[in-house]
């Protein structure tokens, strides 16, 4: 590490379109602050690049003065992998322009951009590519780790309808990654994390969703005392259901705000949270499993733009709570693991602490283990459990429950864990998740980053020797 005083950091501010800001300017803390309220690093400068030239010159002058680079993309990861102590951040929330390409149903996502950005882009046009859950979270780390959500049944994970990344290099230089150009590079930006380089835009395929962009979603809450139940049905249904329709699954302390009804708030539940892209004619016949099982509290299934589907938990988890995660992969919901979300869920120890299974299968799971880098195909549920609460007091007690939850839950899973769900767990855990792709993620890094230069992230360190 290279003591700040010795770094000309005013000359990297000097040759930028966008701002450096250091320790001792307002906005230091402004600009160090990520999703994660938890995380408290001290970077040495943010550069808030404004366009390509800035994050090619931040690299360079990285590399010209041995500073440590982190990326930023939306600044979601929760491990807080978007600032480093000491480091020089390379900040990309100000690349935030998006161009659909209505003809060739596409989008141009620049890498600073929230999902929330796009949505409002393409639902426009009536069209969407699959993203997460969450309109917050950040393109550039969620796509460069898989990205799964909404449309993952039916149109695959967010790397599968990658059609192209621009990427400033470790050496400083630019390459456009595609089938077609650098695809090796290409294969390891679907899921290798943001070991390759700094994407400054991203390209994705585009596809019609629901009635015009409409689609019919929301949650389907039931007595936490149902839990077993619930799961036993859904573990079998969904996998039979049309890949339109899609449910993650949650255990939950229901909010206590509109539009949950009030004898509710504050109740733990066990959630669906569904959502259908098909034509609304089919609806009622998609829907009746979903509508006719068990005794629910609230069947909440309206239609709705995609896009405030994605938004509709923003507001419950805004910047600066205290999270801590722990995750694993799941092949199946087995009764084991029922048994421990059944008792954990009844432990929930803050009003914002949940458990979710996000399920990998459909048209993601036809796309074979080594065709990208991300490596769980084949059906299952990518599953965490977050600890999470607004005041700091908290942190242990979430903190601790999580880690009970999880390591009672682990043994029942596949091994290794969605690697935009780590935190820092050691580099052991970053292979286990890796799976078969881990060393051929190794040599491409060794082409591309051989000195490691992108080190804050889920790191893959270069292969010793080519292979
Ligand atoms: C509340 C919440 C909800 C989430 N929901 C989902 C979900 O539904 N589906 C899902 O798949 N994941 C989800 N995630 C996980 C999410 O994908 C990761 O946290 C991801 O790292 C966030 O990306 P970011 O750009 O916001 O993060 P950042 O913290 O900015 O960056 C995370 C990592 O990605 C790298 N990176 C970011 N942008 C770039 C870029 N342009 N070029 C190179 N490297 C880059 C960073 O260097 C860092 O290593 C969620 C996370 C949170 C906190």
């Amino acid at each position: 590490m290279t003591a700040t005083v010795t770094v000309p950091y005013p000359d990297l501010a000097a040759s930028l379109r966008g701002e450096v800001i250091t320790p001792d300017e307002p906005g230091y803390d402004a600009a160090r602050a990520v999703y994660n309220g938890m995380i408290d690093r001290r970077p040495a400068a943010v550069a808030r690049c404004r366009d390509v030239a800035d994050v090619l010159a931040c690299v360079r002058f990285g590399r010209a003065h041995g500073v440590d680079l982190a990326v930023r993309g939306g600044g979601h990861n929760a491990a807080g992998l978007g600032v480093w102590d000491d480091a020089l951040v390379i900040d990309l929330s100000l690349l935030r322009s998006t161009t659909v390409d209505p003809v060739h149903r596409t989008v141009r996502v620049d890498g600073g951009c929230t999902w929330g950005d796009v949505d409002h882009a393409t639902v426009a046009f009536g069209m969407a590519t699959p993203s997460g859950f969450l309109a917050s979270t950040g393109v550039g780390g969620l796509t460069l780790g898989g990205g799964v959500g909404y449309l993952t049944r039916r149109f695959g994970l967010t790397v599968d309808n990658l059609l192209g990344a621009d990427v400033v290099l470790a050496d400083g230089t630019f390459v456009t990654a595609s089938e077609s150009s650098h695809p090796d590079l290409f294969w390891a930006l679907r899921g290798g994390g943001g070991n390759f380089g700094v994407v400054t835009s991203f390209t994705f395929r585009c596809h019609d969703i629901g009635d015009a962009g409409t689609i019919i979603g929301g949650p389907v809450l039931y007595d936490l005392a149902d839990t077993a139940e619930v799961m036993r049905w859904y573990r079998e249904l969904l996998p039979s259901l049309p890949e339109e329709l899609n449910g993650w699954l949650g255990l939950i302390t229901i909010p206590p705000a509109p539009p949950f009804p009030e004898q509710l708030w504050g109740r733990k539940a066990c959630a669906i949270v569904w959502c259908y892209t098909g034509p609304h004619e089919r609806a009622d016949e998609v829907l009746e499993p979903i509508r006719t099982f068990g005794s629910p509290w609230v069947v909440g299934l309206h239609a709705m733009p995609f896009d405030v589907l994605q938004g509709a938990f923003d507001a419950l988890y805004p910047a600066g709570l205290q999270w801590y995660w722990r995750a694993d992969v799941f092949h199946e919901i087995s009764d084991a693991a029922i048994d421990v979300h059944r008792r954990f869920g009844e432990l929930l120890p803050t009003g914002h602490s949940t458990m979710h299974l996000y399920p990998i299968d459909g048209a993601a799971s036809r796309v074979p283990a080594d065709a990208t880098a991300f490596p769980y195909r084949g059906g299952g549920w990518a599953g965490v459990i977050v600890g999470v609460d607004p005041d700091p007091a908290n942190a242990a007690a979430i903190t601790q429950w999580t880690r009970d939850y999880w390591s009672a839950l682990h043994p029942t899973s596949a091994g290794g864990a969605y690697v935009n769900f780590l935190m820092d767990e050691g580099p052991e855990r970053v292979r286990a998740s890796y799976r078969g792709n881990h060393d051929r993620l190794a040599r491409i890094k060794r082409r591309y980053d051989p000195d490691n230069t992108f080190h804050v992230n889920q790191n893959i360190r270069p292969a010793t020797e080519e292979t």
